[in-house]
């Protein structure tokens, strides 16, 4: 049988444990996974584009297990009333291709990015960060806002949207953290300006602006979720030229991430090294670090399996029967067999 979680138990599944405790632990199953990055079969997703989105697959295997989300973005969708991003996957099982959980993934997403965010800044930002400036505030935000401050000990948050009612909606769906301060600012650089963390994480399917050089001070750790599409960025290209640039995956953030702006050969490193310690996260006080996110099937297959260990500790989510279970695996025809009729009490 399939594990099935759908939207409401993945809910319950996260009020269970608390937001904060799900994005540490998911931080740490991400963290874990990306140290055995030689283990996993990869692949940059596989996008299929329209006018105005994108749906993409995103699949990763390592000797145990299969995983796939099914993910679209598509940034005008908020004006018919439909999110930017939705999501699905599942997780099977490499030595029988037997699927063991399918599940949700639309919170599951905007949890494992944050972690996945703060994850890296644990790495990348100066250890003194205590102001952040996050700009865009739809639907990933309060995760965002929320990692940072509980991960990361962020202690004011500076918020901007050209959507003065999103700003609106973060800080009171925050109301919950008096310990966080929140400051509505009218312009971008309003925002950034004295932060320490700067996320950025709209939606437009352009290539935007919505970082220029003049509002980067040295020290600055770059947190850029919203670009990851071809001809979808948000940093000046001179930003990135500048900075420090670590990407999840090589092949994919050169299609999608920011670096896209930037020539084949233009200086990055992967996370894992980081991770593993191969390579030195910042450099100095004073370096610009960006982590030029773009979201890995990785991430997904940690948080799938973090899902499923939970769903099944705290009995959440049913079976379905998503595959056949056959008592003669030879005999798919079973199935569409007419069930014996009942033979009747008086029929003799
Ligand atoms: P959303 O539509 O709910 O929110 C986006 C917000 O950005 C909106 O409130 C919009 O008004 C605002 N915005 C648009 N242009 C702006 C600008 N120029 N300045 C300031 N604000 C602006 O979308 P969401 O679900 O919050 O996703 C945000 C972005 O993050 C999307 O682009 C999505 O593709 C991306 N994303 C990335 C990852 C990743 O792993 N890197 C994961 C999930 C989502």
């Amino acid at each position: 049988m399939t594990r099935y979680i759908d939207v409401q138990d993945l809910a319950r599944l996260v009020n269970r444990k608390g937001l904060a405790t799900c994005l540490e632990e998911m931080a740490e199953y991400i963290r874990q996974d990306y140290l055995r990055w030689h283990d996993f079969e990869k692949c940059a997703r596989l996008a299929n584009h329209s006018p105005d989105g994108v749906i993409e697959l995103m699949p990763v295997s390592d000797a145990n297990l299969y995983a796939f989300k099914y993910v679209n973005g598509h940034p005008k969708n908020t004006q018919a009333g439909l999110l930017t991003v939705m999501a699905f996957g599942a997780l099977g099982d490499v030595d029988t291709g037997a699927p063991m959980l399918l599940s949700e993934m639309t919170l599951t997403t905007a949890i494992r990015t944050a972690a996945t965010s703060a994850l890296a800044a644990r790495y990348l930002a100066r250890k003194d960060s205590k102001r952040m400036a996050l700009i865009g505030n739809g639907s990933q935000s309060e995760f965002q806002a929320i990692a940072f401050h509980t991960l990361l000990g962020i202690e004011e948050i500076r918020l901007f949207d050209i959507d003065r009612r999103a700003c609106e909606k973060l800080a009171a769906n925050l109301a919950g953290y008096p310990q966080l301060k929140l400051v509505i600012a009218d312009s971008v650089a309003a925002a950034v300006r004295g932060a320490d963390i700067v996320t950025t994480v709209t939606a437009d399917k352009a290539y935007a602006t919505i970082l220029t050089p003049e509002m980067i001070e040295p020290g600055m750790h770059l947190n850029a979720v919203g670009g990851d599409c071809p001809g979808k960025t948000e940093l000046h290209r001179d930003i990135v030229e500048r900075a420090r640039v670590i990407v999840e995956y090589e092949p994919q953030s050169r299609i999608e991430g920011e670096i896209q702006q930037m020539p084949a050969d233009s200086p990055t490193t992967e996370f894992w090294q980081v991770v593993e310690g191969r390579a030195t996260g910042r450099e100095s006080a004073s370096q610009v670090t960006l982590f030029d996110s773009v979201g890995f099937a990785l991430e997904d297959y940690s948080a799938l399996r973090y899902v499923l260990d939970v769903a099944k500790t705290l009995e959440i989510g049913h079976d379905i029967a998503l595959v056949p279970d056959l008592k003669n695996p030879k005999d798919l025809f079973a199935l569409l067999r007419p069930a014996p009729a009942k033979v009747k009490a008086d029929a003799a």
